[in-house]
């Protein structure tokens, strides 16, 4: 196949783009770099299979013919939505439009990388994909909560007026190398405040729950998804629940880290839960994760000392 990845600079775009080569594919990777670096893609440099356009999907572009689209372009930690929170808006219209214009061009398969977030400060828990979410329309989360909400409902009307071959996969909080170290989500910074023996920043009571996948158990169930013909969305995460407090102590564990922890005030509407039923995962395409926390923390080790030291 000849494969388009829009988003291909950044944390799953990447490891995505990985993947898809390791089968044999071919790989057009698009990014317009506000938030993806060069950085992940550079051992591709010498790949014959690899081509990188830096483009911004917001603006139309032609690809050639594509066999698959795999929409992953967007600004996705909350630090990174909130400065550029225009941006996130638009490309999760306009560049969602965009992409599914050219697999209905090409006839190509299309895949939407959306989130947890479409379910807001979640009132059922777990969360399976037929609640209908909790968001505040206008909130400081609202520029991403609801362009990933609006690209799900573009994607699913290409799919029902066009027929466009569609599949929308709700990534839940993913975590592994190529992660930015300064992005201020709550691995990355546990990591790197661990490493570098400065204080652990805990917002609010650290009573809070999320559910952490590992980058390469997310990509497989991503590729997973793909092969399917499941055109409603697919929760891929890993399901065990961690407050924020048990994450900070396992990153403390994991780094044999001394840091202390210190409290500070939760972000506005910061979710209290999550945690992914993967259920429908599980039965259309026997996808579970196989890493747990520890262990992934652990593979990650090497990746966040390589940010100190290059100071990113
Ligand atoms: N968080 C924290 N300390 C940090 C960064 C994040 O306590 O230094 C908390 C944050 O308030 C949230 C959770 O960790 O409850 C996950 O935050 P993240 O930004 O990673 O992603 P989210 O799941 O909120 O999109």
């Amino acid at each position: 196949m000849r494969v388009l990845i829009a988003g291909a600079a950044g944390f799953l775009g990447s490891h995505l783009a990985d993947a898809m080569l390791a089968e044999g594919h071919s790989v057009l990777g698009v990014d317009n770099l506000c938030t993806g670096s060069m950085r992940n893609l550079q051992h591709l440099k010498h790949e014959s299979k690899f081509e990188f356009l830096e483009q911004d999907i917001c603006l139309p572009f032609d690809p050639k013919p594509v066999d698959y689209v795999f929409n992953f372009a967007s600004p996705a930690s909350p630090v990174d939505y909130d400065r550029l929170g225009v941006e996130t808006l638009m490309v999760g219209s306009e560049g969602t439009k965009n992409t599914l214009e050219i697999a209905k061009k090409y006839g190509s398969k299309f895949l939407h990388a959306s989130t947890s977030e479409c379910y807001g400060d979640p009132d059922q828990h777990p969360q399976t994909e037929e609640y209908w979410g909790n968001v505040n329309p206008v909130g400081p989360r609202s520029v991403y909560d609801e362009a990933k909400r609006f690209s799900e409902a573009l994607t699913m009307a290409y799919h029902r007026y066009y027929k466009v071959d569609t599949r929308l996969v709700r990534i839940f909080n993913t975590y592994g190398p190529r992660l930015q170290g300064n992005d201020g989500r709550v691995i990355s910074n546990f990591m790197m405040q661990a490493l570098k023996g400065e204080s652990i920043t805990i917002y609010g009571k650290g009573d809070q729950t999320r559910s952490f996948c590992y980058v390469s158990d997310e990509i497989a169930g991503i590729i997973g998804l793909s092969r399917t013909d499941e055109h409603l969305p697919v929760n891929v995460g890993n399901p065990t629940e961690w407050t924020i407090l048990e994450c900070a102590h396992a990153v403390l564990r994991v780094t044999g880290s001394k840091s202390e922890l210190v409290y500070r005030p939760l972000p506005k509407d910061d979710p209290t839960q999550r945690q992914p039923d993967i259920g429908k995962a599980k039965r259309l395409f026997g996808w579970e994760p196989k890493i747990d926390l520890e262990a992934g923390l652990k593979m990650s080790l090497d990746y966040f000392r390589a940010c100190i030291e290059a100071a990113v």
